[in-house]
């Protein structure tokens, strides 16, 4: 490692806050420091103070790897050999079978001006429709219901700083005090001013425990309540019709669906209390200003569009949205969750959020990358859809993956690991090797966060810039290098930069008069102003902290109520899976636990994959605390030690979904897809659990 020369203001590289942090050095080696940036306020979590220990950990890998032929090991190669082999490899199934047979698969961590070169690769040098990115696991519901409610994906239309000042929240399948501790501050803040917040979650996780009220859901129900809390608004005289006349459209249709949800009748969906029902609406209701926020909980469901709309159809009833301090918001979970599904590595979407099936925004952005409209691909399948396809007839046999652990991130994981295996080929651009990298044709070393440039979109839709910390060790290379290689040798004639400068001077061209206009935008200015607001349309406009103060993103600038019925998850405990499975995340670990499974800190703290139930039911089972207990749903099994909370319902089990092998939460979970967002059901299914006998 060659040590920084002296601090380097940047980020974390781990979740959507993207805390301020200096690196400093240490000796040999770099330190975290603390950097008050108005994101962070100079906090950070344990995954944040123990990020650099990946950049010299010892199983960092350092030069390609290459596999000769199916059941052969993975043997050290050249860069020259593993990036022929890829070009090689990808000629021979567009030959076979057609530009579509090769596919991309990006992440939600890669910076802006990956997401945009992979999007410009899959479309120009490869010409593939075939290009999706794991953020569809993660925000695609609510970046749905938001497009359709109120013309825009932003995950929140005002700065984390408007929280304090709020007077009640809704909160909604987040437990950002163990996901995000340092968030935790606006919402200690704006309890600490006299305002209440309402969470809602099936387990009393800490988030619930800060609480001043928890609404512990059944899993799955999210819409039922929303629709209930809607019910209730309208009958107690909440409503802001004055807000409904001007500013909305589609109310009518939306009231007559709410009078049917009675609140003894969402009480029996939900399992949340009548009273508790009418104190939510009423603290909502009552509230001069109140903001309505979502997170996984209530948007990885086969409805989860369905369960966004009806938070949104709330938030608009009751007036607020679009005012200061009030409004609607999902919290993004992944580092790069909002750049990411802005610059088109997602299957149906072009640079600047764009639509690839609109004629005109087509035209644009083949303008700016000097090709002809009609070359353009038009919109490929989802991320679940693509993987369930590798290898078959039809399907993508060529795979090239950024930034992203399938084999433990995807849902059916042992279905995903054959359809993996059923490949023609596999390559994975990693730092480490991961689960998915085990089983590639070529893995190639990639560059960490602290060694190289970028810019990162956080979950307020501000622009920061991830500075070089660290030049990359001799024979690792950047994913934009990678990229741009394979272009060249691909023979591809149009310009692919190495350079982040000169790749984010052609996405701000791209992203020009497009939703997610980031033309005024410049490294300099994101230094200087610690971040810019999206959209950003000159660079001497100051960037936009709050949307919809004066009208909707719409077509006539008015917010769309969308009328939804309950429809309840794919599957419901029955005889022979008789409980709710709900997952998610935990402190000390980060997503498909890639880098966190490899920091001896947090895994001091989180090492194993464990499954929460409830004293009660465990009683029933004559399962103790600590025992080994097998789960089986529909997709597979999963082992791994009980851990006894009373801080769960009694008919719902969690497991984590960080650890990989037969701990895997993924080999449990449920693909079903949400209608619109193609997002999978991850956050509920029906589950068995049985004690392993020895
Ligand atoms: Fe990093 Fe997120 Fe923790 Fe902040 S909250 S230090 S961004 S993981």
């Amino acid at each position: 490692m060659q040590p920084a020369s002296s601090a380097t203001a940047t980020h974390c590289p781990y979740c959507a806050l993207q805390c301020g942090m200096n690196l400093a050095r240490a000796g040999r080696s770099l330190a975290v420091q603390p950097r008050y940036f108005p994101v962070n306020r100079g906090g950070l979590c344990q995954k944040g103070w123990s990020s650099t220990e990946l950049l010299d950990h010892p199983e960092r890998l350092k030069m390609p790897l290459l596999r000769d032929a199916k059941g052969r090991a993975l043997r050290p190669a050249s860069w020259d050999e593993a990036l022929e082999r890829i070009v090689s490899e990808i000629r021979s199934a567009q030959a076979s079978f057609g530009p579509d047979a090769v596919g991309v698969f990006g992440g939600g961590s890669l910076t802006n001006e990956k997401a945009y070169l992979l999007g410009k690769f899959a479309r120009v040098a490869l010409r593939t429709s075939h290009i999706d990115y794991n953020g569809r696991f993660c925000m695609s519901s609510a970046a749905a219901a938001a497009i359709k409610a109120l013309g825009l994906d932003r995950g929140l239309p005002f700065p984390l700083a408007d929280i304090p000042h709020t007077e009640a929240i809704l909160l909604i399948g987040s437990n950002a005090a163990e996901t995000m501790p340092p968030v935790m501050q606006y919402f200690d803040a704006q309890r600490a001013n006299g305002g209440s917040l309402i969470v809602v979650d099936p387990r009393k996780t800490p988030t619930a425990q800060a609480a001043t009220l928890h609404l512990q859901i059944t899993p799955g129900t999210d819409a039922a309540l929303a629709n209930g809390l809607l019910h209730v608004a309208i009958r107690q005289g909440y409503l802001d019709e004055e807000f409904i006349a001007s500013r909305t459209n589609g109310f009518d249709a939306v009231r007559r669906i709410a009078s049917s949800y009675w609140p003894d009748r969402v009480e029996r969906i939900t399992g949340i209390p009548e009273t508790q029902l009418f104190q939510a609406a009423r603290l909502l209701g009552t509230a001069a200003t109140a903001m309505i926020l979502t997170a996984r909980g209530s948007e990885q469901q086969s409805h989860g569009v369905d369960n966004v709309l009806g938070f949104i159809n709330l938030a608009l009833a009751l007036g607020k949205a679009g005012r200061a301090y009030s409004g609607y918001g999902c919290l993004t979970g992944q580092g790069n969750g909002q750049g990411g599904r802005e610059h088109g590595q997602k299957a149906d979407q072009l640079p600047g959020y764009r639509r690839i099936d609109n004629p005109k925004h087509r035209a644009h952005i083949a303008q700016v990358w000097g090709i002809r409209e009609e070359h353009l691909p038009s919109a490929g399948c989802s991320a679940y859809e693509m993987l369930d396809g590798l290898g078959t007839d039809g399907g993508v046999r060529a795979l090239l993956v950024f930034g992203s652990n399938l084999a433990v991130s995807a849902p059916r994981a042992r279905h995903i690991e054959k359809r993996l295996d059923a490949l023609d080929f596999l390559a994975v651009s990693d730092f480490f090797l991961s689960e998915t990298a085990e089983r590639a044709d070529v893995v190639l070393p990639s560059a960490q966060w602290a060694e190289e440039e970028g810019t990162m979109t956080n979950l307020e839709g501000r622009v920061l810039y991830r500075r070089l910390a660290l030049t990359p060790p001799p024979g690792v290379r950047t994913d934009l290098q990678i990229v741009s290689e394979l272009a060249g040798r691909l023979g591809c004639a149009f310009s692919f930069p190495a350079e982040p400068g000169a790749i984010f001077s052609e996405l701000r061209r791209a992203s020009a008069g497009g939703a997610a206009d980031y033309s005024g935008i410049t490294y300099d200015r994101i230094e200087r102003e610690n971040g810019l607001f999206w959209p950003c349309p000159s660079e001497d406009h100051p960037g936009t902290p709050r949307l919809f103060l004066d009208c909707f993103a719409t077509p006539d600038g008015r917010a769309r109520f969308h009328a939804v019925e309950y429809r309840g998850a794919c599957e419901q405990p029955d005889r022979e899976f008789p409980l709710y499975l709900t997952t998610g995340r935990v402190m000390a670990q980060y997503q498909s636990g890639t880098q966190t499974r490899r920091v001896p800190k947090l895994m001091a703290l989180a090492p194993r994959a464990f499954v929460e139930i409830h004293p009660a039911m465990a009683s029933a089972y004559q399962i103790s605390n600590g025992d080994r207990v097998r789960l089986t749903t529909r997709r597979g099994s999963a082992t791994m030690a009980a851990q006894l909370t009373s801080t769960i319902r009694l008919d719902t089990l969690f497991v984590p979904f960080h650890f990989a092998g037969g701990e895997r939460a993924n080999l449990l979970t449920n693909p079903a897809l949400d209608p619109t967002s193609r997002m999978p059901e991850f956050k509920v299914c029906a589950v068995r659990i049985e004690k392993e006998e020895f």
